[in-house]
């Protein structure tokens, strides 16, 4: 077995609660997935490449686990790898994914919520991408004035 195997059979701790997840077998067309869920508050760890196969929408997922910034506005440490998360969003749908390896937290109902969305046919919000866009650019023209400016004076 691989040793990145091995970390994704590992238990993880719900990031919210802190009390160890249980593993689950969903069925999916393909093999069958493991997934962790919280038996307190019900919410659902996803290992990258998961989200995909439960939603079976590549537009939706990719939106959601692909196109992510590098700041995070999320309170939770990712379960997994203990990295940083960020807050990503469907329309009302936010979600918690892992800036370091792109796993996902779902709070209960979420999974249920962007399955709906994804049988809507999500479209992405453009305007929202658009201004994490814009931030991610202007935090790094911030990063390169101030590198600037401190070169002037060594
Ligand atoms: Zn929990
Ligand atoms: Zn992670």
């Amino acid at each position: 077995m691989s040793i990145k195997k091995k970390i994704m059979q590992k238990k993880i701790d719900c990031p919210r609660c802190w009390v160890e997840a249980r593993r689950e077998e969903v069925e999916i067309f393909g093999p069958n997935i493991e997934i962790d869920i919280c038996p307190k508050c019900n919410g659902i760890w996803l290992d990258p490449g998961e989200l995909g196969k439960l939603l079976k929408n590549k537009k939706l997922t990719d939106y959601l686990t692909k196109q992510i910034g590098t700041q995070s506005k999320s309170e939770l440490v990712c379960p997994r790898c203990g990295g940083l998360m960020d807050i990503e969003s469907a329309e009302e749908v936010q979600i918690d994914v892992c800036l370091n390896c792109h796993g996902v937290w779902l709070d209960e109902g979420e999974l249920d919520d962007l399955k709906g969305k994804s049988k809507e046919g999500f479209r992405g919000d453009d305007i929202e991408k658009a201004q994490e866009k814009w931030e991610e650019l202007a935090k790094k023209q911030r990063e390169q004035n101030l590198r600037r400016f401190r070169r002037r004076f060594i």
